[in-house]
């Protein structure tokens, strides 16, 4: 079935939620400013965003605790455009994607978790993010933002975050009062 794109009554934008992890260098304050670049992007904004979560790191143990949260955007880019936008701005934070492995420490993750109604399986993008239903980290700051959003042929996030206690996690205060 060709997908469809769910636009806002008023303009073109679509809305998607970003996913933001990052265990170096001042994670709190890499998530912070990833939040404000993210909302400066081109045909893009903000339209909210999770309090910070603190979580253990999924994968390799001997890395930092990550810090995560959700944002909730408004954009016109295209998922490729949106997606290479986000790698633009992982790079600005000095993620280095050479030697780390897949679930290595990192600076800036940022993940489209989900991009309108768009369901997409190529090798440079998934859609909807195909570890979203299985991710605390993830789970518990999109449940802030969207508790009845169904995740396609998974339920919805509320329902999922309910089941869903690894890795364990809990709310980074400090950081979400800053
Ligand atoms: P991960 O986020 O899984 O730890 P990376 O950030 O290094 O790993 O991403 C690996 C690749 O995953 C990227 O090069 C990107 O093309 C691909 N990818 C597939 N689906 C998505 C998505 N929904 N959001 C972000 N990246 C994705
Ligand atoms: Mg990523």
């Amino acid at each position: 079935m060709k997908p469809h794109r769910q636009r806002d009554a008023l303009s073109d934008r679509i809305t998607a939620y970003i996913g933001l992890g990052s265990n170096l260098d001042g994670p709190s304050g890499q998530i912070q400013h990833a939040f404000m670049e993210m909302g400066a992007l081109s045909h893009t904004s903000i339209l909210a965003r999770s309090h910070l979560y603190k979580s253990r790191p999924l994968g390799p143990q001997n890395q930092p605790d990550y810090i995560n949260a959700v944002a909730k955007l408004a954009t016109e880019l295209e998922p490729l455009v949106l997606l290479q936008a986000l790698r633009k701005l992982e790079e600005a934070h000095g993620r280095q994607r050479t030697d780390e492995g897949r679930w290595g420490a990192r600076s800036l993750d940022l993940d489209i978790l989900v991009y309108g109604d768009i369901c997409l399986d190529t090798p440079e993008l998934t859609l909807p993010h195909p570890g979203i239903h299985l991710r605390s980290f993830v789970l518990y700051p999109l449940a802030e933002l969207a508790p009845t959003l169904v995740i396609s042929g998974h339920g919805t996030v509320q329902a999922l975050r309910d089941r869903c206690h690894t890795p364990a996690i809990e709310r980074y205060e400090e950081a979400a009062n800053e």
